[in-house]
């Protein structure tokens, strides 16, 4: 379980979340939408401590912190949430220097300190089933945005953690490369991993999400099963967003 405590987090003395409760079920997805600038990549990066925020408290798992103002997080602290959340970025992020399969290994044997022959067993089975065994020795210019977005997630899973955090992972793509990659994220959807999505997406987000998240100047103004916040809202801000998006 996931759990945020009013999340406080400013840039040069601007707030950008002002306050955010949230909890998030295991083996759900929860799906972030909002208008741009609303703070929604920066929640995400809260959860995996890329940002740290002044304010509130933070629950991964067994894991808890609650920050202060200029307070630095110990080390240990800030290991451990991040060992529990994969991040799967919009331009994949991938190492171009290493193969899809070293993208997928480097993590296991220099983080998680497993053997070179395990990482590489449990990586090709990552390939797999994100439909790219065959591409294991592709490096990342040699493969299409989409199909380096399926590494990108198979290189999340590799680490096995406890939730993976997806920014806008469709929003680079060419649009008909966008669909394999969507399939692949309803597949673990289905296989009950605990995914937080930020995404603009709607017909995705009302067809995977257990929950969506409407996020506006740094709150969460709704939250709910998806056909209650698409189609039953009667908050004037979150009726606006829908309206101008469709
Ligand atoms: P989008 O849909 O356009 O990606 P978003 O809802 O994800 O937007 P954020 O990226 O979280 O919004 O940004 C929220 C606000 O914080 C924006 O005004 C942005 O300019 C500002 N911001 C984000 N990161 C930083 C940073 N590292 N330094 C300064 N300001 C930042």
């Amino acid at each position: 379980m996931i759990q945020l405590e009013h999340l406080h987090k400013q840039f040069h003395g601007v707030p950008v979340l002002n306050g955010i409760d949230l909890i998030i079920d295991k083996g759900k997805t929860t799906v972030i939408i909002g208008p741009s600038g609303s703070g929604k990549t920066t929640l995400l990066r809260c959860l995996n401590l890329l940002e740290i925020p002044e304010k509130g408290k933070l629950t991964v798992g067994d894991s808890r912190v609650a920050f202060k103002p200029g307070e630095k997080l110990e080390h240990r602290t800030m290991m451990a949430i991040r060992k529990q959340t994969g991040m799967v970025f919009q331009n994949y992020n991938l190492f171009p220097h290493l193969t899809a399969l070293g993208n997928l290994m480097e993590g296991q044997v220099i983080v998680q300190r497993k053997s070179v022959k395990e990482a590489r067993s449990v990586s090709l089975a990552l390939l797999e089933k994100v439909g790219l065994r065959d591409r294991a020795d592709s490096y990342p210019h040699e493969l299409s945005g989409g199909q380096q977005q399926r590494v990108g997630i198979a290189r999340a899973l590799a680490l096995n953690p406890q939730v993976i955090l997806f920014d806008e992972p469709t929003s680079a793509l060419d649009p008909e490369l966008v669909g394999d990659v969507l399939q692949v994220m309803k597949d673990l959807a289905a296989e009950g991993m605990t995914m937080i999505i930020v995404t603009h997406e709607m017909g995705f987000a009302r067809e995977v999400a257990d929950q969506v998240v409407f996020m506006d100047q740094g709150i969460i103004v709704e939250r709910g099963a998806p056909d209650d916040v698409f189609g039953r809202s009667r908050n004037e801000r979150t009726l606006q967003f829908l309206r101008k998006i469709q």
